[in-house]
């Protein structure tokens, strides 16, 4: 079956057409400006990149254009609609309705659009989406994948802040955690690419982006992740501070003469690893910056590493031990001397690391020695082929 697999955000709409039997990518592409001028990128696999400016006044127009360039004569990936079988959705905020994958019925959109103060920015986007394709593809089947759903395993003790009750009670104000699609890709494949006995597991997923968390998977349920109510809990990111102490928040606003508005977009735009550096907050121009000598962006380096390992250490308590480590995502694939730093932490659980091995980028690896007591590996996600799988388990 062909499953078409959309994440949509405020202006902007990621999908790919995945052939599931294969799991082959057979087109790939964006939607960006939605609401300002429209761009939609579109590959089919083997063929290059196709770029076309057209309005797209909403998400409906984009659809649409994806739709079109799917199935287009000439580098079309389909040679008719009724190809695509079914589509999977990627929704941000499930709340504690949703701990798995669901077929999205209108009852069910109005129970997402119920999160939707959860997930502000996020959930109303994602509902514009499925709405939308499901205009355009009548009769479809149609599914959500939530960024929740996994880390809904959590027990009470790591959910809970320590908040007056009555605002869990009122207002659902918990820990949720959020990246849950790639931590439980992640976290299956670890254990099956280590022959490790999922009944009987412990592992840290550490997924590290833009967005960067972190999750501990007892058994192959997660029992903590480090990010909360939002993404902005955690660790220290991109733009993103992580965790603070909140009384900063006031100090700040009155220093700074600011509202909370404000304070909220310096501690979600304007902190973490580009607020620290002054760089950027890409890890590459941080490399580079690092290399040269540039204080401020040693300074992002070593705050950004310090956290993950100090978070590994806080899992390792919460599990009781650790098996193994996975680093993934952009930087956690890619970027070397983050990982080896990072583990120069971790040698007080038996870990050593394979400096040679340390070297991949983007592809599984073992970077652990053979005699390191914990192994350590890169595991490439690949959160469009899980919302695929998904889909395809539900249809
Ligand atoms: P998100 O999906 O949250 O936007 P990504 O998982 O794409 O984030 O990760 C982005 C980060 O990964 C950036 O800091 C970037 O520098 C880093 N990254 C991505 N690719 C590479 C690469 N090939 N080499 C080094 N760093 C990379």
């Amino acid at each position: 079956m062909n499953v078409l697999v959309i994440n949509c955000g405020s202006s902007s709409l990621k999908y790919q057409l995945i052939e599931s039997a294969s799991e082959a990518v057979l087109a790939k592409g964006l939607c960006e400006r939605i609401g300002i001028d429209g761009r939609l990128v579109y590959q089919k696999a083997g063929l290059d990149k196709e770029i076309t400016e057209a309005a797209m006044p909403t998400h409906k127009e984009a659809i649409q254009m994806v739709l079109d360039a799917l199935h287009n004569p000439e580098s079309g990936a389909v040679a008719k609609l009724s190809e695509i079988g079914a589509v999977g959705h990627r929704v941000v905020h499930g709340g504690e309705k949703f701990s798995s994958s669901v077929v999205l019925t209108e009852e069910v959109l109005k129970e997402i659009e119920a999160c939707n103060d959860l997930a502000p920015l996020h959930n109303p986007a994602n509902l514009i989406g499925i709405r939308a394709c499901k205009e355009l593809m009548p009769g479809v089947p149609m599914v959500g994948v939530f960024d929740t759903a996994f880390h809904q395993t959590m027990p009470k003790k790591a959910y809970l802040y320590g908040l007056p009750y009555e605002y869990y009670e009122k207002y659902k104000v918990r820990r949720y955690g959020f990246h849950g699609t790639s931590h439980s890709f992640v976290s299956k494949r670890l254990i099956q690419f280590l022959n490790l006995d999922a009944a009987d597991s412990k592992v840290i997923v550490a997924h590290l982006g833009n967005g960067a968390s972190i999750s501990a998977v007892l058994n192959g349920e997660c029992v903590d992740t480090s990010m909360g109510l939002t993404p902005l809990e955690g660790l220290v990111m991109g733009t993103r501070s992580g965790d603070i102490d909140p009384a900063i928040m006031e100090f700040i606003a009155k220093k700074e003469n600011l509202d909370i508005t404000g304070i909220m977009n310096v501690l979600n735009k304007k902190s973490g690893v580009e607020g620290l550096s002054g760089v950027s907050s890409d890890f590459r121009d941080l490399e580079k910056a690092y290399n040269e000598g540039n204080e401020r962006a040693i300074a992002a380096c070593e705050v950004f590493a310090y956290r993950v390992a100090k978070y590994i250490g806080s899992y390792v308590a919460a599990m009781n031990g650790v098996d193994a480590i996975a680093f993934t995502a952009g930087i956690g694939e890619n970027t070397s001397f983050i990982r080896e730093k990072i583990l120069a932490y971790l040698g007080y659980l038996g870990i050593t690391m394979d400096a040679e091995a340390n070297k991949v980028r983007g592809e599984e690896k073992v970077i652990s020695t053979p005699d390191s007591k914990v192994k350590v590996c890169v595991i490439p996600t690949n959160e469009e082929l899980a919302i695929c799988r998904e889909t395809v388990a539900l249809v």
